[in-house]
């Protein structure tokens, strides 16, 4: 994909800023379907319609800024991941992209399992039914009461991800005269980003326990040793918004040489092995996401593959999307409030939401796209940066992007791709009003968690 700096038909500039930015497409009226839900398309009028509502009646009823949830691509998403990897695997569904009871009882209905990390996570998982063996626990400092939490509801599995932890869930479950389920969450060396992976020797961060010196072994024979633990199996999760298949590769075949190396020592081999999340997803049509069959197809050849050479039974695999699932499902809907053109720079657009409502441009660079959704527009592209209205420079939604020059006060834009850990990451950075989730299917939209209200800011602010 060939990226320019200096791309044609821009307004308000002869020469355009140095960005990472592409050429403006040729007709910014064309929703590019590979990073907006399956059922937006353009109506008669050429407004954004989604699961069959025009966006202009969505902002009547619900406001703006908004997220819009296409209900319908949701469902088939997860069935996709289901399918794919069929009855000898299974997908959980990582919490943390974004949950909601209706989300819960969607994936309890289309059959996947859920990863939470956290009691809040966990309890909107167990009031949506969600059942307890299909949970699985995360995290890298789980608090006692929400261990105590967790083995009291019978949770499936709890990742441990410390020494420390191996010991605490050992002495929680056995005060409840139970085995709890557990895998021991190992770092592998693999750090994967998008399109590229680093393999190193040892990793430096919060998550896991190392393979490379040892550690993660006698992470196994304390956790094969303690009453209170069924160790099932080894979990790894190597990074996010990753297409590059390559550092998965690297991942299994360390975890099936760990598996193989318990069976050499402690005459077992563990039934599971969990190769975490991090599948990436459209933001741009720069982007080529890989599709859950063929994502499916190389883990489980890769994880044969190394256990015939290990000669180890092939354990059952379980993987971890959550962006994959959700993210590609939603937009938000944003108001233009003001317009300013920086001759020879850009224009600043700015929006009625911001980083209290996507925080990842000013977290990680982030790359969005953008459309004008109320209308369709002739006018030439000019570039924006469509920004927020908080208090802060570095309050960015999209950094680079073309609009139509005709863009004004009052038009809807909205930014696709947005169902991931965008609500989940919202602030209340000043005072502003988390937006609501509006689910949309076969021509009805209903709220699914409601938009903060000034009371609510009040209520907390106990005085
Ligand atoms: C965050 C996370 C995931 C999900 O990552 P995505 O990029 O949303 O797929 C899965 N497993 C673990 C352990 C995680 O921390």
């Amino acid at each position: 994909m060939s990226r320019s700096a200096h791309p044609a038909g821009p307004r308000h500039a002869d020469v355009l800023p140095e960005g990472h930015y592409s050429a403006p497409a040729a007709d910014l009226n064309v929703l590019d379907e590979k990073v907006w839900s399956r059922t937006v398309t353009r109506d008669a009028d050429g407004a954004l319609t989604v699961g069959g509502i025009a966006v202009a009646r969505l902002a009547e009823e619900f406001g703006t800024p908004a997220y819009f949830l296409d209900e319908s691509d949701f469902r088939a998403r997860c069935r996709a991941w289901a399918d794919a990897f069929g009855p000898d695997a299974d997908v959980f569904y990582a919490g943390k992209a974004f949950l909601s009871r209706a989300v819960v009882r969607w994936l309890k209905e289309e059959g996947l399992n859920l990863d939470v990390c956290s009691g809040g996570e966990l309890t909107t998982a167990l009031d949506a039914g969600m059942p307890a063996e299909r949970i699985a626990f995360h995290g890298n400092n789980k608090t006692v009461a929400e261990i105590e939490r967790a083995v009291e509801a019978g949770v499936g599995r709890i990742v441990l991800d410390s020494f420390q932890e191996i010991v605490r869930v050992a002495h929680v479950a056995q005060r409840h005269g139970v085995r709890q389920r557990v895998q021991i969450r190992v770092t592998v060396g693999v750090e994967a980003h998008t399109h590229e992976f680093i393999a190193t020797a040892h990793e430096d961060q919060k998550f896991g326990i190392a393979l490379a010196d040892g550690q993660a072994a006698e992470a196994v024979r304390r956790a094969l040793s303690l009453d209170g633990l069924e160790l099932i199996g080894v979990h790894s999760h190597i990074g996010s918004q990753i297409f590059d298949m390559a550092g998965f590769e690297v991942s299994a075949r360390r975890v099936v040489q760990l598996l193989a190396e318990i069976r050499d020592e402690h005459g077992v081999e563990l039934p599971e092995i969990d190769l975490g999340g991090g599948l990436g997803i459209a933001y741009t049509p720069d982007d080529d996401p890989r599709e859950p069959h063929e994502i499916a197809k190389a883990l489980s050849d890769i994880v044969t593959r190394e256990c015939e050479a290990a000669k180890l039974r092939t354990p059952r695999i379980s993987v971890e999307p959550g962006r994959a699932i959700v993210g590609p499902t939603a937009f938000t809907l944003y108001e233009v409030g003001t317009i300013k053109p920086l001759e020879g720079l850009r224009t600043y657009v700015s929006v009625d939401g911001g980083m209290s409502d996507n925080i990842r441009t000013a977290l990680y660079d982030a790359e969005y796209s953008v459309a004008l959704v109320s209308r369709t527009s002739d006018a030439e592209p000019m570039l924006v940066r469509v920004v927020g209205k908080h208090c802060e420079s570095g309050d960015i939604v999209v950094k680079d992007a073309f609009l139509p020059a005709d863009l004004a006060p009052g038009d809807l834009i909205a930014v696709p791709a947005t169902g991931a850990y965008c609500r989940s990451m919202a602030s209340n950075y000043n005072h502003a009003l988390r937006p609501p989730v509006v689910a949309v299917r076969e021509g009805e939209a209903r709220v699914i968690v409601r938009r903060e209200t000034e009371e609510d800011l009040l209520r907390l602010d106990v005085g």
